[in-house]
């Protein structure tokens, strides 16, 4: 006698099979374990999902059978299985395209005696023993905010979200959260999450040595800039419940970790949890759903600066806000952080990059051996190469962008596509030799430095250093540690760099950070450019004065030809909430999120037109066919993209929206077969690809 059963296999995104599979066995398989099934030609990995009571109109002779079990390995827990569920849904993908993602990709060419082998090895059950390393006493404000994570009980605590700035002890907050849960239940996992792989490892040790007394193995980190082995290592170990502290980025919020009791997504806000590929889902909002539907799971998000849905979920009462207000060791005064100057850049000389008094508070800090730190978010020598005489600019022919100019090796790359030529000798449409930069990046920027500097010399009578850390400086492995190292050490006086500086790291002998042009985000089309600009100032201000000592001395420079505008009020005050309640009123008014709900549809092609005219097309068969939650819903007309073309393809997207998160699911849910038909018509045929985008972070 054979069983039927219902096995989700990674299936390609637009093909028709987007449902899990039937297939026979010869025994009961539960569901949630992996399995081995054909599927055409070959032999892939799949998950059963569940037990079908009969073939489901299959005959013998088209039914196939399940290969082989992975039973070496647990089932995938029910609880795996909704989330993964859930997010399918949630971002209109398929449930095979999320289960398989969610898998190391090594598991899919394991057979049952590899994996077998690979599990041999058990780790020895050390469970927690309270010989835990002396701790430091909590500020106060750490002691209310910890007793006001524990203060809701039950089986469904709401999320909490810790508001503090940078320095003021959030780490340590999780730090003993993790400590409590763990304690508390010898099998618990907590999940820490952060922004980028970048920040894991200083976080990393920072956990690691406080957990040293688990074992070297309960503490595992996920993330893509692991091996393959070590990745599926990570995950086994999560998946088997040896691993009780998992850190990780966005990808780990879909591992399994059966007895997942805490989430920590530290640095809520950053732009980096939301998945830009693929199933486009935010590992934050994924945190918080994990943790309604896991039992027993509670969820702390952090941030100095939290996203405006978080911050609106406190108001409504949603979420719960736990409130730090100063950082550690500091001098009472502004809670000890830097003071933030404004350089009205209308009254400084004309064509200036860096103000006078900003080089004079430069120059007095390499006099004091401090460091400071000058971030300009554009990386490359200038954004554009141009011909005075007849206009040329340095376009990219591939893409609706201007390729970027770099002196270092006096290429023109496409930060888009990534075509790159050497700089021509002379204008290629013209013949004049004089082509210039226009604008200015990093690259330049510490070139300019270093004129502006050249007369200083340090306390010892050496040169000034200057040292510049952004995407071209650290491509290679290991690149950015060492050059970090080396800002650590002392061996750098003025440090240029992209956001990449801002976030995170914790430097001890920086008192002064300067933005040098931030002011393009001001008057931006996108509605979250000023919320990221001020989180980004925010933390960019906290790098300064991290060190108690001289953090009364701490500035934070803002060169802007707009000093009265309302987001620079608001950062001087260092007052979020003031800033929030601001943004907030815009988009009530507006019906933006947090108010109002989302999705993009982009469609991309060889022409324009056809990109735009399948959005269209698909809409009005939306509206013809008077699909579900239609009347709640808005689509806007198909327009093409901020850039709209990238490697000779053309890009559209059409905007959805609604007042009610429910009824923009129902329509989306709805709309998604209609979309698929509308490809297979003939006018479409040139279309590369489609995609839904729910909840997006740039409309
Ligand atoms: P955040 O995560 O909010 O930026 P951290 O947790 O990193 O802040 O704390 C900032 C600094 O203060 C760290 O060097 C940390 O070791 C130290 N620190 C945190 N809590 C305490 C405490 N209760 N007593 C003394 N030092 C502390
Ligand atoms: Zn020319
Ligand atoms: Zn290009």
């Amino acid at each position: 006698m054979s069983h039927w059963l219902s096995i989700v296999v990674a299936t390609p995104a637009h093909s028709a099979i987007a449902g899990p599979l039937t297939y026979r066995s010869p025994s009961l398989v539960a569901p949630g374990t992996l399995v081995r099934v054909p599927l055409g030609k070959r032999e892939v990995l799949g998950v059963v999902w569940q037990a079908l009571p009969d073939s489901g109109g299959l005959t013998e002779s088209q039914a196939r059978h399940v290969a082989g079990t992975l039973d070496a390995l647990p089932p995938l827990s029910a609880d795996w299985r909704a989330l993964v569920g859930f997010t399918a849904r949630y971002y209109q993908r398929s449930l095979g395209e999320v289960a398989l993602a969610a898998l190391p990709p090594q598991l899919r060419e394991l057979t049952g005696i590899q994996l077998a082998r690979r599990l041999k090895r058990p780790v020895q059950d050390t469970s927690y023993t309270p010989s835990a390393p002396d701790l430091i006493a909590l500020s106060p404000d750490q002691t209310s905010a910890m007793a006001g994570f524990d203060a809701e009980t039950g089986p469904r605590p709401r999320p909490a979200l810790l508001f503090g700035a940078t320095g003021s002890g959030k780490t340590e907050v999780y730090l003993r959260a993790a400590a409590q849960v763990l304690a508390q239940d010898p099998g618990a996992q907590v999940l820490v999450m952060v922004p980028e792989i970048n920040l894991t490892p200083q976080l990393q040790a920072r956990f690691e040595a406080r957990f040293a007394h688990l074992g070297k193995e309960r503490v595992v980190s996920l993330h893509s800039g692991l091996s393959p082995a070590q990745r599926l290592k990570s995950w086994l170990a999560a998946h088997s419940g040896a691993a009780r502290l998992i850190l990780g980025t966005r990808m780990a919020v879909l591992a399994s970790m059966p007895q997942l009791r805490l989430i920590v997504v530290d640095e809520e806000h950053d732009p980096s949890y939301k998945q830009q590929e693929g199933a486009r889902y935010s590992a934050r909002d994924l945190a918080v759903y994990r943790a309604s539907i896991q039992t027993d799971c509670r969820v702390l998000l952090g941030s100095a600066t939290p996203s405006l849905e978080s911050w609106q979920a406190t108001i409504s009462g949603k979420y719960r806000l736990l409130k730090m207000n100063e950082r550690i060791g500091a001098n009472a005064q502004a809670g000890g952080l830097p003071a933030v100057k404004r350089v009205d850049m209308n009254h400084q000389p004309r064509h200036c990059v860096m103000a006078p008094p900003l080089v004079k508070a430069i120059e007095e800090r390499i006099a004091r051996s401090e460091q400071s730190l000058i971030f300009l978010n554009r990386r490359g020598y200038a954004p554009v190469l141009a011909c005075h005489d007849c206009g040329w600019k340095s376009e990219c022919p591939h893409c609706s962008a201007y390729r970027v100019f770099h002196k270092i090796d006096r290429t023109l790359r496409c930060h888009h596509c990534g075509f790159t030529e050497r700089v021509p000798r002379a204008c290629p449409s013209c013949g004049n030799i004089d082509i210039a930069p226009m604008g200015r990046g990093t690259e330049r920027l510490e070139e300019h430095l270093a004129e502006l500097l050249a007369g200083t010399t340090r306390p010892d009578g050496s040169e000034v250093r200057i040292a510049r850390i952004d995407a071209d400086t650290t491509r290679l492995k290991g690149a950015l540690e060492s050059q970090l190292a080396s800002v650590h050490a002392g061996e750098v006086d003025v440090l240029v760099g992209t956001q990449m500086v801002a976030k995170g790291h914790d430097f001890r002998h920086i008192t002064l950070v300067a933005a040098i042009n931030p002011d393009g985000a001001l008057f931006s089309s996108d509605f979250r450019a000023p919320e990221r600009l001020f989180s980004l100032l925010m933390q960019a201000a906290g790098r300064a004065g991290r060190d108690a000592r001289h953090s009364a001395a701490s500035q934070m420079w803002v060169q802007t030809f707009h000093p009265q505008h309302p987001l620079f009020e608001a950062l001087k005050a260092h007052d979020y909430p003031g800033f929030a309640a601001q943004q907030l009123e815009e988009r009530q008014a507006a019906g933006m999120s947090p108010f109002g709900f989302s999705a993009l549809v982009r469609a991309e092609a060889r022409t324009q037109e056809v990109a735009q005219s399948f959005l269209n097309a698909a809409s009005s068969a939306a509206l013809a066919a008077q699909l579900e939650g239609h009347a709640q819903v808005t689509a806007y007309p198909a327009v093409p993209m901020t850039i709209q073309r990238v490697a000779n393809v053309e890009r559209a997207q059409m905007l959805v929206e609604s007042a009610s998160r429910a009824a923009l699911q129902r329509f989306l849910a709805a709309w998604q077969p209609l979309l698929f038909e509308t490809r297979k018509q003939t006018d479409f045929k040139s279309l590369i690809r489609w995609a839904i985008d729910v909840d997006p972070l740039a409309i």
